[in-house]
């Protein structure tokens, strides 16, 4: 019996020593590796790219890596992380369309509620409606001319069902009620690539990847998602598609956090801690905000309140989808 009592404790004191070290060593020298469901060189990948950095310092230096899972409109990269070793070492940066693709692909093969823990949320970006250089139409208006001309002919670029630039898609035609033609990609990067050569017509995408390429002149930009102009000197004439006749018209895309569901608390709050400190480096939100993105502030980067937003999004996205009747399958 007393053996038992003198065993156990010792087992107990190392088993927990053990734990304390693993936990406490965390991130250690491995890499942590930050899923994008999306192509190089998009929007979220921009996101995760300007995120990877500024978190590297207060995760102590270690590497931390972009992997582009992408395809299925996000959902092979959310998936591979629902799946993933709940370590704290693969982790999700994903967009409104985890709020989205519930409603908008009724099989994906994870649950966005209950498959992830909630790290806290990055940024807002409003979005832009682009057009090919070569279309004539040189403000919205002449735009809705040139739709009315071309019905039946019209391609839409997207990053796949369930994706920002799908939903704004479906929005905006369902605004204008005429039916576009949609060209899927695995991310908005090869789409714009597209579009600035002729091969698709129009799309909608955030401004983190349109910002340069409207100054640049490369695209025609019709209007902004939000429901005021922004300030960013290459987006700041643009009007709102609301002030051009969209009533109601408004998408705003955010970016979010995310780890396996059964990360372990302590990890969970070393990255949101971590989190927390890249949102405030001013290199990161300079960064953002010349691509129109806001930066979010202190209380939506907290896992409770992200999640609430999310379950927020879900229901105010959900009905809106189904009355459009925009579903994808
Ligand atoms: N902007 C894309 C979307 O439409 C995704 C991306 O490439 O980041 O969801």
């Amino acid at each position: 019996m007393s053996a038992w009592k003198t065993v156990v404790p010792a087992a107990l004191l190392a088993f927990t020593a053990l734990g304390v070290h693993a936990q406490g060593a965390f991130p250690g020298d491995k890499p942590i590796t930050l899923v994008v469901p999306f192509t190089a060189g998009g929007p979220t990948d921009r996101v995760a790219r300007d995120l990877a950095e500024a978190l590297r310092k207060p995760l102590g230096g270690v590497t931390v890596v972009v992997d582009n899972a992408a395809g299925a409109g996000g959902s092979i990269g959310a998936n591979k992380v629902a799946k993933a070793a709940p370590d704290g070492h693969t982790l999700l940066v994903h967009h409104i369309g985890m709020s989205t693709m519930p409603t908008l692909v009724r099989n994906i093969p994870f649950k966005v509620e209950s498959d992830f823990e909630y790290l806290g949320m990055i940024n807002d970006v409003p979005m832009t409606l682009i057009g090919k250089p070569a279309l004539p139409a040189n403000n919205y208006r002449e735009l809705t001319a040139w739709i009315a001309q071309n019905k039946g002919k019209i391609n839409l670029g997207n990053a796949g069902v369930g994706s920002a630039s799908h939903l704004c898609g479906l929005l905006f035609q369902n605004a204008v009620k005429v039916e576009m033609t949609t060209v899927p990609y695995k991310g908005t990067a090869p789409a714009m690539t597209d579009l600035m050569g002729g091969q698709i017509d129009l799309m909608c995408d955030q401004t983190t990847n349109t910002a340069s390429q409207i100054e640049g002149k490369k695209v025609k930009a019709y209007g902004v998602t939000t429901a005021g102009r922004l300030s960013p000197p290459a987006l700041k004439d643009l009007p709102t598609l609301q002030e051009s006749g969209l009533k109601d018209f408004q998408v705003t895309i955010w970016h979010g956090l995310y780890a396996p569901k059964g990360t372990p608390a302590d990890i969970q709050k070393k990255l949101n801690d971590a989190l927390k400190v890249a949102l405030k480096d001013p290199d990161f939100i300079k960064k953002q905000e010349g691509l129109g993105a806001v930066v979010v502030a202190d209380k939506r980067a907290e896992p409770a309140e992200h999640k609430k937003f999310v379950q927020g999004e879900i229901a105010k996205w959900s009905p809106i989808i189904k009355a459009a009747g925009v579903y994808a399958d």
